[in-house]
C-alpha cells in the first residue's frame, strides 16, 4: 500500500528506486563486548596495546579513503578519522581497559560519555554524535575480528536509508549507484546533509517511521518536497523522475536573456551585498544587480566609512557588472540591520521606527555622503547606477530623495516596502524614475506579523493575496506612467510566483543568483497572457496556499514548487 513520509527537504530532486539499509553494526551485549568478566591484571597491557592498534588501523583505513577522495567528502573522512585518534576519546577507552574492562566494551563505555557530552551541547556538537559511533562501530569490529560495518555497494541504483548515516559511510558513495539519501535522524547541517548536497543527489533527513520500510521496497524521494512515497505507482514514480530531470535540465541550461515564451523581456537580476558578492553572482545568468544592499557591507563598522571608503566598495559592484544595470540602495539601517554608526533611537518597536530613509531625519549628512560616494564611484567606472531609498512611505519623502539622487546626476528610485507607499504609488510614481517592491518589508507591514517569526510564517508567506493586491496596484501605476516597477524580495526567487508577478506588471526580479536560472527557465516557459491569467486567479483568492493552488493550475505543474537544489 503506498504510503507517504515527510521530512526536512535538505537537497532538492527526485529519485525513485529501492530501499536499501546499511550493513549491521556491531553486536553491543556484553557477551559480544566480552564486558562479563574483568581482564586479568597480567593482560591488560595487551588489551591496551590491542585497543590502540585497532583505533590506529581504523584512522589509517579513514585517511586512506580520504586521500582518495575530494572536497567536503575528503574533510569528511579525514575528520571522522581525526576522531579515532582523539586523544580525550583514546585516553577515556584506554583508562578503563587499565581497570580491567575490555577493549570493545571501553570503547562503548568512552564512546557513550564523550556522545553525552555531545548532546547537552546542542547544535552542531549534538550532530557529531552519529560521527563518534560510527568510528566505535568501526573500531569494534575491528577488535572482534568482523567486517567493516558501512554501507554495502548496490548491484541496482538504489535509495539509501539510514537512522543516521556516518560521514564515513557517506564520503565513499557512488552517486549513479545511491540515486538519494533518507535518515530518521539528523538536521540540515549533518555530515549526511553535506554529503548528499556535494554527490548532487536528492536527501530528505527527519522522517519519522523510516524504520518500517524493508530492504527492496521501492521508494519515490522528492528531496524539494521532503517527502518519501513508499510503494508508490510505478509509472506515476517514474513520471514525476522524468518530469524534475526535464526541468532540472532546462534550468541548467538557462543562460537568460530572461523573457516569457513570448518574447516578452523581464530582467532576471541578483541581489548583492559587496563586492565578492557582486563577483560571485556573475557565475549566475543575471542581467544586472537590482538590489545592492549597501548596509550589509558596513555591519561590522564602529565609525562612519569615509567617502573614499564607501566610493572603494561601491566601485567593485560595479567594475563586477561593467556596463550592466545596477541598482544600488541607500543604508538600510535599523530594525534587523543596526549599523553601530548611526546611533539608533531607543525604540519601542524599531520595525516601526528610525529605520531605513528615515535616519536622514536625524543625520541628512550620511546620507548625502552616501550620495557622494555612489556618484564618485559612477564617475570612476564609468557607470550610471540606479539608485533608490529604502523604507518610503509617502510622496514627499520620495520627492525629497530624487532630488538629492538626481542633484548627483544618477537615476532616481524608492523601493515599495509600506503599504502608504503602496497605495499612493501613481503619486510616488510621479517623483521618481523607477520603483523597486521589497516584498518581504511589504508582507510583514502589510499583514502585522514581523518578518523574524517563525511562530507567524503562515502570515509572512510572500503568496498572500492581500500582498498581491499591492503589486498589482503598483505596477498598474508604473504601467501608467510608463516606468520600471521590479521586485527584489524573497518573492522573486520563487519560479511560479515570479510569472504571477510578471502577469500583474512586474518589468523585472532580483533575487538571491542561485535562484536565477530556475526562475528565468520558469518564465520561458509560459507567455504573458498565462501570466497574467494565473496572477488574476490568485488575486481571486484569500489566503496563499489557495493562491498558489489557483496560479499552479493556469500555469501547469512545470513552474510549480523549482527551488534549486542545495
Ligand atoms: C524587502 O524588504 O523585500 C527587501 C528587499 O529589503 P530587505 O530584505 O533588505 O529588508
Ligand atoms: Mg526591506
Amino acid at each position: 500500500m503506498t504510503q507517504t513520509l515527510t521530512g526536512t527537504p535538505v537537497v532538492g530532486g527526485v529519485a525513485y528506486g529501492p530501499a536499501l539499509w546499511p550493513g549491521v553494526r556491531p553486536d553491543y551485549s556484553a557477551e559480544a563486548l566480552g564486558s562479563t568478566s574483568e581482564v586479568p591484571e597480567d593482560r591488560r597491557a595487551d588489551e591496551v596495546e590491542r585497543f590502540a592498534r585497532a583505533a590506529a588501523v581504523v584512522a589509517a583505513r579513514l585517511r586512506d579513503r580520504a586521500s582518495q577522495n575530494t572536497g567536503a567528502a575528503a574533510e569528511v573522512l579525514a575528520a571522522t578519522a581525526a576522531l579515532a585518534e582523539d586523544r580525550g576519546w583514546v585516553g577515556a577507552a584506554t583508562k578503563l581497559v587499565e581497570k580491567g574492562v575490555s577493549a570493545p566494551a571501553a570503547a562503548a563505555a568512552a564512546t557513550e560519555q564523550f556522545a553525552a557530552v555531545f548532546s547537552r551541547m546542542g547544535g552542531l556538537m549534538a550532530e557529531r554524535v552519529t560521527d563518534l559511533n560510527d568510528v566505535r562501530d568501526r573500531v569494534v569490529a575491528e577488535l572482534l575480528g568482523l567486517p567493516e560495518p558501512g554501507v554495502p555497494t548496490p548491484d541496482v541504483p538504489s535509495v539509501l536509508l539510514a537512522d543516521d548515516l556516518a560521514p564515513a559511510d557517506t564520503a565513499g558513495l557512488d552517486p549513479a549507484t545511491t540515486i538519494a539519501l533518507v535518515t530518521r535522524l539528523g538536521g540540515p547541517t549533518s555530515h549526511t546533509a553535506i554529503i548528499a548536497r556535494q554527490l548532487g543527489i536528492p536527501c530528505v533527513v527527519a522522517v519519522p517511521g523510516l524504520g518500517a520500510i524493508d530492504v527492496g521496497t521501492p521508494v519515490l524521494v522528492d528531496g524539494t518536497a521532503g517527502e518519501v512515497v513508499v510503494a508508490p505507482d510505478a509509472a506515476e514514480a517514474q513520471e514525476r523522475v522524468t518530469a524534475h530531470r526535464r526541468r532540472a535540465a532546462r534550468i541548467a541550461g538557462w543562460t537568460g536573456p530572461g523573457r516569457t515564451a513570448d518574447g516578452v523581456e523581464v530582467a532576471v537580476l541578483a541581489n548583492v551585498a559587496d563586492g565578492a558578492s557582486a563577483r560571485a553572482a556573475t557565475a549566475h545568468p543575471v542581467e544586472g544587480v537590482g538590489l545592492f544592499r549597501t548596509e550589509l557591507a558596513f555591519l561590522g563598522r564602529a565609525d562612519e566609512p569615509s567617502v573614499d571608503d564607501q566610493a572603494a566598495i561601491y566601485r567593485e559592484v560595479f567594475d563586477a557588472f561593467a556596463g550592466r544595470k545596477v541598482v544600488v540602495r541607500t543604508l538600510d539601517a535599523g530594525s534587523d540591520k543596526p549599523l553601530r554608526f548611526v546611533d539608533h533611537p531607543d525604540e519601542a518597536n524599531p520595525a516601526l521606527g528610525v529605520r531605513g530613509d528615515r535616519i536622514a531625519l536625524a543625520h541628512p549628512e550620511v546620507r548625502e555622503r552616501q550620495l557622494d560616494a555612489i556618484a564618485q564611484a559612477a564617475r570612476e567606472t564609468g557607470s550610471r547606477p540606479w539608485v533608490m531609498a529604502p523604507m518610503i512611505a509617502s510622496p514627499a519623502e520620495a520627492a525629497a530623495f530624487a532630488a538629492r539622487v538626481r542633484a548627483r546626476d544618477l537615476v532616481a528610485g524608492v523601493m515599495v516596502e509600506v503599504p502608504a507607499a503602496a497605495i499612493l504609488a501613481p503619486a510616488i510614481l510621479a517623483e521618481v524614475d523607477f520603483v523597486s517592491i521589497g516584498t518581504n518589508d511589504l508582507t510583514q507591514y502589510t499583514m502585522a506579523a514581523d518578518r523574524m517569526s517563525a511562530d507567524l510564517s503562515a502570515l509572512t508567506d510572500p503568496w498572500q493575496p492581500a500582498v498581491l493586491h499591492l503589486v498589482a496596484a503598483v505596477a498598474k501605476a508604473g504601467r501608467a506612467l510608463g516606468k520600471p516597477v521590479g521586485v527584489c524580495g524573497e518573492a522573486a526567487a520563487d519560479p511560479a510566483l515570479a510569472c504571477v508577478l510578471v502577469g500583474l506588471g512586474v518589468t523585472s526580479l532580483s533575487s538571491a543568483p542561485a535562484a536565477s536560472a530556475a526562475v528565468g527557465a520558469a518564465l520561458g516557459e509560459v507567455t504573458l497572457t498565462a501570466c497574467e491569467n494565473a496572477a488574476a486567479a490568485a488575486l481571486a483568492t484569500t489566503d496563499p496556499a489557495a493562491a498558489r493552488a489557483a496560479a499552479a493550475a493556469v500555469l501547469g505543474s512545470e513552474p510549480e514548487g523549482v527551488r534549486s537544489a542545495g
